[in-house]
């Protein structure tokens, strides 16, 4: 199996770095920096809260009933077991501090937000068999130090397939991507077999998507030219990265994305001014332990 080491340099600039650089790199910062620079250093660097979304918590109550559910034996896992492990997460997620703010209108829109989770409990079942499912980790969490930089990921399930080969699946609850966003979406779950490959020294043989709303499964086979693709394309995210740091420069890329975008306030794009954001990039960074993945059966 070629691997191909990532060149990632941080530090290039010493001295000479204005905006500290983000320690880590997971597949979600890699996509918000591609989407719009400036909400990227917003997020990532300024650290700045956003409110908690309706969407949001939807797919971690869902990723929560789902991970609750390969928890249990094979024969275990139906639908009635799936419904009952999606009303175990409701005050776990709803209750957590990241989501305790999110407010229901009435509470009409609070049940049509349960109805909702529940549909996508209901559409997995569409998509695979959880009796056939043979898990080894979920909501597993998978770091790679690179020099003083980490990438890390959380993938949703490992499991092994028939042959005793690997397989990384990852829920998504959103829409599902038109035909020219697939390959990036894929993107992420590239990131973890290469996370997968460097940690556990296997690389998997299949990673797919599960696209709960449609639904739908996205599926690809990593090879030695996608994983030597995602190491150079986060090999210049992160160049990218350290030249706006250093020269203090992200840019607005205005799109649909700013329809949903937190930090407009402070945008140029929407007359606002970045120098008057709540900036804590100066603050210490405290690491927020979150809730901790279950065990699945031997
Ligand atoms: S409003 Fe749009 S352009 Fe401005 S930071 Fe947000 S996503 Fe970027």
């Amino acid at each position: 199996m070629g691997v191909v080491n990532l060149t990632v340099t941080p530090g290039r600039y010493p001295g000479v770095m204005s905006f500290p650089l983000p320690t880590s790199l997971s597949p979600s910062k890699v996509a918000s920096f591609k989407d719009c620079a400036l909400a990227f250093r917003f997020s990532a660097i300024d650290r700045i809260p956003e409110p908690p979304s309706a969407a949001a918590a939807k797919g971690t109550l869902v990723h929560r009933a789902l991970e609750l559910l390969f928890a249990e034996e094979q024969a275990q896992r139906t639908l009635a077991v799936a419904l009952a492990k999606l009303d175990q997460a409701i005050p776990e997620v709803l209750g957590d501090p990241e989501y305790v703010a999110l407010e229901f209108p009435t509470p009409a829109d609070r049940q049509a937000f349960l109805h909702d989770a529940a549909q996508l409990v209901h559409k997995y079942f569409q998509l695979e068999d959880p009796t056939t499912i043979r898990p080894v980790g979920l909501e597993m969490r998978l770091e790679v130090p690179v020099g003083s930089l980490t990438l890390r990921g959380v993938i949703d399930r490992l499991e092994e397939d028939e042959h005793g080969d690997l397989v990384v699946t990852d829920y998504k609850t959103g829409k599902v991507p038109g035909v020219n966003q697939e390959q990036s979406r894929l993107g992420g779950v590239h990131f973890y077999a290469y996370l997968c490959e460097k940690v556990l020294g296997r690389r998997p043989a299949k990673v797919q998507l599960l696209y709960l709303s449609q639904p739908m499964s996205i599926i690809t086979q990593p090879t030695d030219q996608s994983i030597r693709g995602l190491q150079i394309r986060t090999s210049a995210i992160w160049t990218a990265v350290e030249r706006a740091c250093e020269r203090e420069d992200f840019r607005p890329k205005p799109s649909r994305l700013c329809d949903w975008c937190s930090f407009k306030a402070w945008c140029p794009a929407f007359g606002g001014d970045p120098d008057t954001a709540p900036t804590r990039r100066n603050e210490p960074v405290s690491v927020r332990v979150g809730r901790n993945p279950v065990d699945v059966p031997a």
